[in-house]
């Protein structure tokens, strides 16, 4: 019997594992493993507590002293914890986390050992950074980089390590990380939109800015995971035909969750509730085997942190159940892949929520200047944006067929978007009397009820207070486009004061200077505005009148990193320099690089040692047959008895045929790509290419194992990973 039915046979024979979650509420154990406040309270002097509360609320430098201080009270409830090690926790650019584990135990010099962990050791350290990308910023000879502690998000334990979030910066202080870029896009986003707000209310002194992530995943048994060599290493399959039933019923979507799966949820959760991260939804995806988990949102460095955390603790936990999780955008090809909808808004200090149409009128100004604002902000760099979330594995899923396509456009549904014409057609605003005014817009109710989820095809889409960023990749760092979203917008909330002051000074009431501006921008930007299909053809020839971004070539799409509006951008906001831009410009294009060479590798590698083979062994079989009816029957009757085997043998030697002239142009387009110096023309040889071929050698495979016989086909198929569980 293959290896494929023996897996098979193991994984069907698998029972749920029975976990052991307390009894009780999750308040009981919400937040066991983090350093937060109740524990702050418990293990820190009050001077120290308090110099700790300021740091993290106003970023006040934190002194030498505290910082012993803070790490003497972190230690002490690690110990007791449990823990012996600690690291510096960080986002490097690869993706993914990286860690560096050191003991709390120092030598004395007296022959003992004594467990210490210092102030200077909390903040900052040196970990040997050579082997993370840092896009030629970091010259080979320096390999140092500083990774420095981030006090506004809370350390927190994982096994026997004591966590620290950090930013991670080259020894020349440039970011090298996700971490310190998003802390300042936060902070220019706090800072113009707290100005704008203070149109509305004085009394705003901090605006912040919100995540909620919905991260969507497949799991697969972990015996026939370890068979599919592409799965493995790729995270995807590279092959295999479509399952006569995959997700045409409709019938996964909201279903009951299989036993074993509700099982590693429940794990799932418990560790994620310990670790202070509010998980709150679960439920089955539309693909067979594909699911979700939801939290409640935080404020966006925190929501990050704990989405980055959550997808290594959901790898873990899976193995635990006998699954492999696959964070992938697309394992599967012609059914759902997998994004991380980024829910985001901005709310401030007093409580408001920016993106929430409110009651008064005023409210309801304040909420249009914002509206009005995002969607100028993603109208202007709407290519930035698609950038920032665009990676090898994400352009599987974009552009499918049921994922938002490779234009970002917004939804906003049908009340807004009447009020935005009226405001385009009148948008005066009349003074009743001093303190109140009305508009000559439609009725803005307090609950947009059409908002909620409607149309699924729009890769940026208003839901009712929020703004949901659905073209985000399931197994990205939300920062990336977080961090672009929060930097667009800041820099478009500066222009937009700087023009309602203007026009102020000019001798304009308030509000209507503001509705002068509103008006000027809707016109502009509405071009980012489709309610339709974005799925459908006419609107990708529409998107092109309207001068949106449709480019849909990686490496090209990676060129709006590099911008005028870009550097612009991000320069004038404060939140990265033209050298960290260029940096990461090549980073993410040696990342895409990389990626395609692995899969063109791993395809070359089961073609040649998997799937042609198999094909040999069934042709023999086949032409066995044949020499026997030749051999034992008559002439007349053999054509009628062979015919269909010979046709079989024939058609598998020209697909094996055409598969070894496909491997061999791979390989051969390959070493031409990689003679190539300039990491943007390789990038685009490696999708013109090289990429290009993946899908013409897999068209002949799953020809393949259709013809072959299915107790040779040495790969588990589409059905049994997929309805496995
Ligand atoms: P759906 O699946 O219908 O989009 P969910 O209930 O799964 O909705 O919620 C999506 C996410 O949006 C959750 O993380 C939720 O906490 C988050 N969310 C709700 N309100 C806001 C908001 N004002 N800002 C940011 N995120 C929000
Ligand atoms: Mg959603």
């Amino acid at each position: 019997m293959s290896l494929r039915f023996n897996v098979i046979n193991e994984a069907i024979k698998r029972k749920a594992v029975v976990v052991n979650v307390p009894a009780g509420r999750p308040a009981d154990y919400f937040g066991e493993k983090v350093f937060n406040n109740e524990k702050m309270l418990k293990y820190l002097p009050k001077k120290y507590y308090d110099a700790l509360r300021d740091t993290m609320q106003h970023g006040t430098a934190l002194d030498l002293e505290t910082a012993d201080g803070v790490a003497a009270g972190m230690k002490k409830w690690a110990m007791e914890m449990g823990v012996t090690h600690y690291s510096h926790w960080f986002q490097p650019l690869t993706g993914g986390t990286a860690e560096k584990h050191d003991s709390f135990i120092e030598p004395d010099n007296i022959g003992n050992v004594i467990e210490e962990f210092t102030g200077k050791l909390l903040i900052q350290q040196e970990p040997d950074a050579s082997s993370f990308p840092s896009g030629g910023i970091r010259n080979t000879f320096e390999a140092r980089g500083y990774s420095a502690w981030d006090p506004t998000s809370p350390a927190f334990i994982v096994d026997d390590t004591l966590c620290i979030p950090t930013i991670f910066i080259s020894y020349t202080g440039e970011m090298l990380d996700y971490k310190a870029p998003l802390l300042k896009a936060i902070s220019a986003v706090n800072k113009a939109a707290t100005q704008v707000c203070q149109y509305f209310d004085p009394k705003v002194t901090k605006v912040f800015s919100y995540l909620g992530w919905e991260q969507e995943y497949f799991l697969v048994d972990e015996a026939l995971w370890a068979t599919r060599p592409d799965l493995m290493l790729s995270g995807r399959t590279l092959m295999g035909h479509e399952s006569a039933k995959n997700q045409q019923l409709e019938d996964h979507y909201f279903g009951s969750i299989p036993t074993r799966v509700a099982a590693f949820m429940k794990d799932l959760e418990y560790e994620a509730l310990k670790l202070g991260i509010p998980v709150k939804t679960r439920h089955n995806e539309v693909a067979p085997n594909q699911f979700e988990l939801a939290p409640v949102y935080e404020e966006v460095n925190l929501a990050n942190d704990h989405n980055v955390l959550l997808m290594s603790v959901m790898k873990k936990v899976a193995r635990r159940h006998y699954f492999r999780v696959l964070l992938h955008e697309k394992p599967f090809k012609g059914i759902n892949g997998s994004g991380k909808h980024n829910n985001w808004s901005l709310g401030t200090d007093t409580g408001a929520n920016l993106l929430s149409p409110g009651k008064t009128p005023e409210d309801k100004l304040r909420f249009i200047t914002f509206l009005a604002n995002v969607m100028k902000a993603v109208w202007k760099h709407n290519g930035l944006l698609k950038a920032s979330i665009s990676s090898a594995t994400n352009a599987h899923r974009l552009g499918a067929n049921e994922a938002p396509p490779a234009i970002i456009s917004i939804f906003l549904g049908s009340q807004i978007t009447k009020v935005l014409e009226d405001i385009e057609k009148g948008g005066t605003i009349k003074m009743d009397n001093k303190q109140s005014f009305k508009f000559d817009i439609a009725h803005i109710p307090e609950l947009l009820i059409d908002n909620t989820d409607r149309n699924r095809t729009s890769p940026f889409a208003f839901t009712g207070n929020r703004f949901e960023f659905r073209a985000v990749g399931s197994s990205a760092n939300c920062a990336g486009a977080m961090i672009t979203l929060n930097t667009a917008v800041a820099e478009q909330l500066i222009d937009f004061k700087k023009q309602v002051d203007t026009k102020i000074a000019a001798g304009s009431s308030k509000e209507e200077a503001i509705m002068a501006v509103i008006k000027q921008i809707v016109t502009e930007a509405k071009a980012i505005c489709f309610e339709g299909n974005g799925y459908s053809d006419e609107w990708k020839a529409e998107a092109v009148k309207r001068g949106l971004d449709c480019e849909t070539s990686v490496p090209l799409i990676f060129d709006r990193l590099l911008s005028k509006d870009a550097i612009a951008m991000y320069s004038s906001t404060g939140v990265m320099t033209e050298t960290e831009l260029h940096a990461r410009a090549e980073v993410e294009l040696e990342t895409y690089i990389k990626k395609i060479q692995i899969e063109a590798r791993i395809l070359g590698d089961m073609a040649l040692n998997h799937i042609i083979p198999v094909a040999s062994r069934y042709q023999e079989l086949l032409l066995d047959k044949i020499d026997k009816v030749t051999r034992l029957y008559h002439a007349s009757k053999v054509d009628k008895l062979a015919a269909s085997d010979l046709n079989t043998v024939e058609e598998i030697a020209e697909r094996v045929n055409t598969i070894r002239e496909l491997i061999e142009q791979l390989v051969q387009e390959r070493k031409i790509a990689n003679k190539i110096d300039d990491v943007r023309q390789k990038a685009i040889a490696y999708h013109d290419k090289i990429a290009v071929l993946f899908d013409e050698i897999r068209y002949e495979i799953d020809k393949l194992e259709l013809s072959i016989d299915n107790e040779m086909w040495p790969l588990p198929k589409y059905r049994e990973l997929l309805f496995i569980r």
